[in-house]
């Protein structure tokens, strides 16, 4: 296939053309850079299977001969409010990524008769009251809340693309991200993995907002780009979760970094660090994914820290 995607050069987009180009495709990015960074995708700089363009995806964007897929990732997704690659500090442009951008690359699937998978997110449950998440429950979001540009957006790109799918019998996909991590996240990005990592590594303690005691699941990035291929060459419509299952809390979280790491530093408590409307619980259900696509995580958090602490120790000057 010929694919082309957007926020090539964010964390899960780099991880992405990898996958896409060990699989033998042809893969054309694209980024305006202003969350994604050029490092994650300079080892592809020779390679002559993959394409770069500078773009923002919310203007026209044109794309030279036949394409066959097109996965729409570009997007800022920080929820820190601290962060500036953040969408609280991105919030005009948050809306537009998933509301213009999602429209120019339905329109691009339109007209070349591509495949189309739209990066979704766990974020359209909003804070959460059906525990676990499946992909039946419609979510619970406040459409003013200061995280709603990035929730409302991705539920306007989701209903778009279901629109196209519906009007137009464009051949669309949907995939609901949970938090993932590993190499080549943003070290600023102020989200609980590249803070606590950053911090154990420099021997610090550990900065634990709010009580500790909100959940999450924690992805292993391979295990997270292998499922959105499975769903990219499926023939399924509907949204699927991809996410681990394997839920905790960020006390727990921050224990388990520690522990890999073995910093004897701690946990600070920062009282009232929590952003507006933090979800409380969070997991996916992922029995559709295992149903479609014959999918679930192989990697341990363990194993998956492990994998990402030498990005870490490099980026912060420690080998
Ligand atoms: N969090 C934390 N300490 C940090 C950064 C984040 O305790 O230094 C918490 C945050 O309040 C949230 C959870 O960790 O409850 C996960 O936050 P993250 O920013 O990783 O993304 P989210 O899951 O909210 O999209």
């Amino acid at each position: 296939m010929r694919i082309l995607l957007t926020g090539a050069a964010g964390f899960l987009g780099s991880h992405l053309c990898d996958h896409l180009l060990s699989d033998g495709h042809e893969v054309i990015g694209m980024d305006n850079f202003i969350t994604g960074s050029p490092d994650n995708i300079a080892h592809l700089a020779n390679n002559e299977k993959f394409t770069f363009y500078k773009r923002d995806v919310s203007n026209y964007i044109f794309v030279p001969g036949k394409v066959d897929g097109i996965l729409h990732f570009a997007s800022p997704a920080s929820p820190n409010p601290q962060s500036k690659s953040g969408y609280f500090n991105l919030p005009i442009q948050t809306m537009k990524a998933g509301a213009l951008g999602t429209h120019n690359c339905l329109g691009l699937a339109r007209t070349q008769n591509a495949r189309f998978l739209l990066a979704s997110t766990s974020e359209i449950y909003g804070d959460p009251e059906v525990h676990p998440q499946a992909e039946t429950y419609a979510g619970n979001v406040d459409p003013i809340g200061t995280r709603a540009v990035y929730d409302e957006a991705k539920r306007f790109a989701e209903s778009l693309t279901m629109a196209y799918h519906r009007f137009h019998d464009v051949n669309t996909s949907i995939v609901r991200i949970f938090n993932t991590y590993g190499a080549r996240m943003d070290l600023e990005d102020g989200r609980a993995l590249p803070n606590f990592l950053k911090q154990a590594l420099l021997g610090l303690p550990l900065t634990v907002y709010g009580d500790g005691g909100q959940t999450r699941s924690f992805c292993y990035v391979d295990d997270l780009v292998d499922g959105i291929a499975k769903l990219l060459y499926s023939d399924e419509h509907y949204p699927v979760n991809i996410g681990n299952p394997i839920e905790m809390t960020i006390l727990q979280f921050a224990e388990a970094i520690n522990k890999v790491t073995g910093n004897q530093a701690g946990i600070v408590y920062q009282e009232d660090a929590r952003s507006e409307r933090d979800p409380q619980r969070r997991q996916p259900d992922i029995t559709r994914a295992g149903k479609i696509l014959k999918w679930e995580p192989k990697v341990n958090l363990e194993e998956g820290l492990l994998r990402t602490i030498p990005f870490f120790k490099n980026k912060l000057g420690l080998v």
